[in-house]
């Protein structure tokens, strides 16, 4: 799987670029689109409410004056009627009385809307007509507006008035005209919610849907019963009647709240989806209507659509001019990376000599310059290192020199302190059995030259002892520093390694197996082997760690023996001795070493400190390790392996 860290940083670059200009789009359209929704959403709602009054104004103001201009003819009719009949009385034609009777019937004839009446009062407040009789020639001046009749005599007048049944006031109109012959002041009265009966909605009805608002909102006017007076394609019908349930419930609400505005889903005729709606509505209380603007939420949601569409063009345009941007953008910061990232790669192959170029004081001129300062200091190091290397080497030869020319030195000393030695040992070793098997048997016990001769004896003995360990020493030292020098012959054929082992156990000079003292027990072979080596070599080194293993061994057994292991066979010389301590158990390799155990034979048998070190020589000249294990009190194991010889000699 493909994992952002693991890519590189130009990678990541694009990806934090392209992720971080993305969410601040997003965030950025998303509060510029609520913030422009809410502000069309609120100004379509504020234009909705305008509409609603200016409408509910204009259907307030054209409906008053159609109902005053109709008040006006009924009783200006009247009017000219009164008249009319009083001429005739003058011409004599009628009676007062019979032409005021005529005057009435064709009054009290007159309807307005469905309750609306004439009557007449004097200017003294006495009913003179009035459809019910029980009230003519009844004082009406106790009432307020009859007084405000009385005053004004003519003109269109509105008051509150309640009728004796009736629990709320209600809002009527009256117009009236003075008949002074008969002072009589015609008064065309109504009730203003009757006025709808009147009015003839058509005069206003294209004025009215001028005043819509939206593209697709219009207004319309219901009245409290729910019946719609003025609507595009819908009237005079019940919205108890209208074809779907959920118009009728919005009707509904309108009648019962009269004044407000709410949202609501509404399908028109011959649409299959329905669409989201608001209505404001307003009461004209005197008239008994409600005047209502709905519109669309789509008649802003459009607007809405095209800043979405600008966004989605800014977007891509964006995104457009942001790839060139930040490819720049990222090169300007990973090319000079991408240079560091070589010259690293280049100085870890070893090329010291890389420098960066510094274009810039920023962070990656910096790691330029720290870059360059950093590879100075490594190219001065390694400048020392090398001269300190050579230096070293130079050296190492020297002393390689000097060590060869010391081994050479010691060898060729040895070697000629061998020559001389061998002859003064071989006569000490003459002159000692002379003396003792020649001298010794003549003297007498009383012989007066007896104890010097005894002395002389000793000290002969003395004197031939201490040369046997130098002529040790000497041929020790001669061979260290034969191996040491490559002089050293080696001649390798193929052994019995049975024949190895016995002829080191006769050669270790241990007592017999039944004898007393420390046993010497060779472990018979498990199967015939062979091996290539220099016979005296192998045996030099066996009978070394016998003497070692005797020397070191107050009781017990020393056992010599030889195993298979793998692809050759481990010799091993074990002992019930001392043991040697952990501390000791290497330096007892090194040349010269001794052990300090003042008890060990070794301080008896005069040992040169130099065996281990020629065996352990030996042995490696064969590829292999002498090795030892040891338990200090209970004895100790000197181990090496040599490979069996391959093919024939
Ligand atoms: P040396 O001529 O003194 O024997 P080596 O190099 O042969 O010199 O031995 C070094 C020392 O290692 C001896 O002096 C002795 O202390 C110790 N050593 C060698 N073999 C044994 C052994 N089998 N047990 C205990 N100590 C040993």
């Amino acid at each position: 799987m493909l994992r952002l860290g693991d890519s590189r940083i130009r990678t990541k670059l694009y990806v934090a670029y392209a992720g971080a200009f993305l969410v601040i789009f997003l965030v950025a359209g998303g509060i510029i689109h609520a913030q422009v929704r809410e502000l069309l959403r609120r100004n379509t709602e504020n234009e909705l409410a305008k509409t609603t009054e200016a409408l509910r104004t204009m259907v307030r103001a054209t409906v008053d004056v159609s109902i005053r201009n109709y008040m006006r003819a009924v009783s200006e009719k009247c009017l000219d009627e009164a008249r009319n009949l009083n001429r005739q009385v003058q011409r004599g034609r009628l009676t007062e009385s019979q032409a005021r009777e005529r005057a009435r019937e064709a009054f009290l004839s007159m309807t307005i809307g469905r309750t609306g009446r004439v009557y007449c009062l004097n200017s003294q407040g006495i009913m003179a007509v009035h459809h019910m009789r029980g009230l003519v020639g009844v004082d009406m001046a106790g009432l307020s507006f009859v007084r405000e009749q009385i005053r004004r005599k003519e003109g269109y007048m509105t008051y509150e008035w309640k009728e004796p049944l009736e629990t709320g006031q209600r809002s009527k109109a009256v117009y009236m005209t003075y008949f002074e012959p008969w002072d009589w002041i015609i008064s065309a009265s109504s009730y203003r919610s009757e006025f709808a009966q009147i009015v003839n909605v058509e005069d206003f009805r294209q004025r009215f849907f001028e005043l819509r608002s939206g593209r697709s909102g219009y207004p319309f006017v219901l009245d409290h019963d729910g019946y719609l007076l003025i609507h595009p394609y819908l009237r005079g019908v019940h919205f108890r009647d209208y074809d779907s349930p959920m118009m009728s419930a919005v009707a509904e609400r309108i009648v019962t709240e009269r004044n407000g505005h709410f949202d609501y889903m509404w399908r028109n005729p011959g649409e299959t989806g329905l669409k989201k709606k608001v209505v404001y509505f307003k009461d004209i209380p005197e008239l008994g209507w409600i005047v209502a603007s709905s519109s669309y939420y789509e008649d802003f949601q459009q607007p809405l659509d095209s800043i979405g569409y600008v966004m989605l063009t800014a977007l891509a345009v964006a995104v457009l001019l942001m790839i060139p941007v930040s490819f720049g953008i990222g090169a300007l910061i990973t090319r000079p990376i991408d240079r560091l990232q070589e010259n690293f790669a280049r100085a870890a192959e070893g090329d010291f000599s890389v420098r960066m170029e510094q274009h810039s004081r920023d962070e990656l001129g910096l790691m330029a310059g720290y870059f360059n300062s950093f590879m100075e200091r490594l190219t001065a190091y390694s400048a020392d290192l090398e001269s300190e290397i050579a230096r070293r080497r130079q050296s190492e030869k020297e002393l390689i020199a000097m060590d060869r020319a010391k081994s050479m030195f010691l060898a060729s000393a040895s070697h000629e302190l061998r020559t001389p030695l061998t002859s003064i040992i071989g006569f000490l070793h003459l002159m000692e059995k002379r003396f003792r098997t020649r001298f010794m048997p003549v003297l007498g016990p009383l012989d007066p030259v007896g104890p010097q001769a005894r002395k002389f004896e000793k000290n002969l003995n003395i004197v031939r002892v201490e040369a046997d360990r130098l002529g040790r020493l000497v041929n020790d030292l001669l061979d260290l520093s034969k191996i040491e020098a490559g002089r050293m012959e080696w001649r390798d054929k193929i052994l019995s390694v049975d024949r190895v082992l016995h002829r080191a156990a006769e050669a270790s000079g241990a007592p017999d197996e039944d004898g007393p003292g420390v046993k010497l027990m060779v472990d018979p072979l498990a199967e015939p082997m062979a091996i290539r080596a220099d016979e005296d070599k192998i045996h030099q080194v066996l009978i070394n760690l016998l003497s070692n293993a005797f020397k070191n061994t107050e009781a017990g057994s020393v056992t010599l023996s030889a195993v298979r292991a793998g692809e050759g066979v481990t010799f091993s010389v074990c002992d019930t001795g001392r043991g040697i301590s952990e501390d000791e158990r290497e330096r007892i390799f090194d040349i010269f070493y001794q052990g300090r155990d003042e008890n060990s034979r070794s301080t008896r048998v005069f040992g040169t400190g130099l065996g281990l070190s020629i065996c352990r020589r030996i042995v490696a000249h064969y590829g292999s390790r002498l090795v030892v294990d040891s338990v200090l009190g209970k004895g100790s194991c000197f181990r090496f392996t040599l490979p069996f010889a391959q093919g024939e000699d």
